[in-house]
């Protein structure tokens, strides 16, 4: 039988504007808390709050380095559910930059493919 419960705790977890585009963008590749503030002109508590509801639905993982908090899309059922609903990524989807954002990404000469896989 289907985890009828387990998929449920996803499907809340999604129905959320905001945490849709989240996890949109972490379809491209982890991303970092300030990114998202960056990106979604939102509070940090805010966002972390959204993050935080996709970290206990099982969607995502924190990773720590330093002073910054990193995030991962890890689940492939929601992988999954957002491919169909949004529409798969294009092959050479990579990371957006944003103009405002302070991570180590953003204010990087590197092309963000390369440094993707480095800090992957
Ligand atoms: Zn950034």
């Amino acid at each position: 039988m289907p985890d009828y419960e387990s998929l449920t705790i996803r499907f809340k977890a999604l129905a959320h504007p905001v945490r849709l585009q989240m996890l949109d963008m972490l379809r491209r590749g982890e991303t970092c808390v300030c990114h998202f503030e960056a990106v979604l002109g939102k509070r940090q508590a805010y966002v972390s709050q959204q993050l935080m509801a996709l970290r206990e639905a099982g969607l995502v993982t924190a990773r720590r380095d330093g002073l910054r908090v990193y995030y991962r899309l890890t689940d492939d059922v929601a992988r999954a559910v957002l491919d169909a609903a949004l529409g798969p990524l294009p092959e050479d989807a990579t990371f957006e930059r944003h103009e405002s954002c302070p991570c180590p990404v953003c204010t990087s000469t590197i092309a963000p493919d390369s440094i993707s896989v480095r800090i992957a």
